[in-house]
């Protein structure tokens, strides 16, 4: 189908953060398949575990117990907040498990009114029927029928609006820590403390869709770990690094809020598979690293400053620098389509992203160097953005 606004151009190897063309051109990958590729393209670990399973057992089903899926289900509850673990494909699986079990917590609790999921303006959670809904986002919910009851829109950041909107029917909040898509805005320590508060008073489950901004993208585990313990969600989506290219999503929850998740609830014929559970274990296992979490602080910290230098010597086309850690969002001042075709021209792979931002989306193993490098062609599209923009105003 033509979903898609594909640019001209193929790639047939990978390695680290570039990546090269069939006929040999390299690129500085600087959006890693949207924060997917998080180690990198063909990293040794996963590319021997995604070959010594291959050897073993592709699928069972979930009929029967899969060893790795226990591994990294374990793995996954002490790192985080949470008790339990459902396996899926895709982040938007992810999140229909987070939407099932939170409406499924009250139902069990004897509320089964309490059905609305609030989300906020700006958000991606996905492009089933629930995620879009959920999200809210026009564009993506245009032809695509009337919103469905139980989901209803707060503003971002407006936590007041938010106060009035949970009432007796709300089942939960749902939110990104830091958005992707809608331009990397970033939610704020005091502000995710005071929505647990709120959904604490209100016995409102708290769902984090970190299916972008976790897994240490933010130079946390995950993001709600910058709140020091103070923010923690009662379910949390994750999907894309996880896999590391290998289809792999994960919904975590406290045991309160899975209660509702019993035998026959829900369920997925490949989620959580063998094949998929090699390669996301051998994928966590690098991603709990505290010197990749602060090798990601260190290059991010290196990035914000030279990017808000770029901010000052091009004030015409660079207007804003946000996002945490090595989720990036740089707002333009001109057309952001055109800004990742001047980064291509220069072989440098960025993201879109909403606000008319363009996206920074590393693998989390780029060095220094490559980061620079990644300034200089970033400078040299500004220079590019410029002379069109005076082009065209004369
Ligand atoms: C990518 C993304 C999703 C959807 O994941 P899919 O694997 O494409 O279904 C949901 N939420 C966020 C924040 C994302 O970045």
């Amino acid at each position: 189908m033509g979903v898609y606004q594909r640019a001209p151009l193929a790639f047939e190897r990978g390695r680290g953060v570039k990546l090269f063309t069939a006929e040999g051109d390299e690129y500085l990958d600087c959006m890693a398949g949207i924060a997917v590729t998080a180690l990198g393209h063909g990293h040794p670990k996963l590319v021997e575990a995604v070959q010594t399973a291959a050897e073993k057992v592709w699928h069972t089903s979930n009929i029967f117990r899969i060893p790795d899926q226990e591994k990294l289900a374990g793995m996954l509850t002490d790192a985080t907040f949470a008790d339990v673990v459902f396996f899926t494909n895709s982040g938007a699986e992810a999140i229909e498990c987070a939407i099932k079990t939170a409406r499924k917590h009250h139902w069990a609790n004897g509320q089964p009114e309490r059905i609305d999921i609030i989300g906020f303006d700006g958000s991606f959670h996905g492009r089933t029927i629930g995620a879009i809904f959920a999200a809210g986002n026009p564009s993506y919910v245009e032809g695509f029928g009337p919103t469905p009851p139980g989901f209803v829109q707060a503003k971002f950041g407006d936590l007041e609006g938010l106060r009035e909107l949970v009432g007796p029917t709300t089942a939960a909040i749902l939110l990104e820590p830091v958005q992707g898509e809608g331009g990397a805005r970033s939610w704020s320590e005091a502000e995710l403390k005071a929505i647990r508060q709120l959904c604490d008073e209100t016995g409102t489950l708290l769902i984090y869709d970190e299916i972008q901004c976790g897994l240490g993208r933010t130079g946390k585990l995950f993001a709600y770990e910058w709140c020091d313990g103070a923010a923690y969600p009662d379910i949390m989506a994750v999907a894309k690094a996880l896999g590391g290219g290998f289809p792999v999503g994960a919904c975590l929850a406290t045991i309160n809020a899975a209660k509702g998740m019993t035998p026959g609830s829900h369920g997925s014929t490949y989620g959580g598979n063998p094949m998929a559970m090699a390669v996301g274990l051998a994928s966590f296992e690098e991603l709990v690293k505290p010197e990749l979490l602060e090798h990601v602080r260190d290059v991010a910290g290196f990035l914000s400053q030279q990017l808000t230098g770029l901010k000052d010597r091009y004030p015409d086309v660079v207007v804003d620098i946000r996002g945490k850690g090595l989720l990036i969002g740089v707002k333009l001042a001109t057309p952001n389509r055109e800004f990742m075709q001047h980064a291509r021209d220069e072989h440098l792979l960025i993201a879109g992203g909403g606000d008319n931002c363009v996206r920074l989306l590393p693998p989390l193993v780029i060095t220094v160097e490559e980061a620079s490098e990644a300034i200089q062609k970033m400078e040299r599209a500004c220079e590019t953005a410029r002379a069109k923009a005076k082009a065209a105003a004369a």
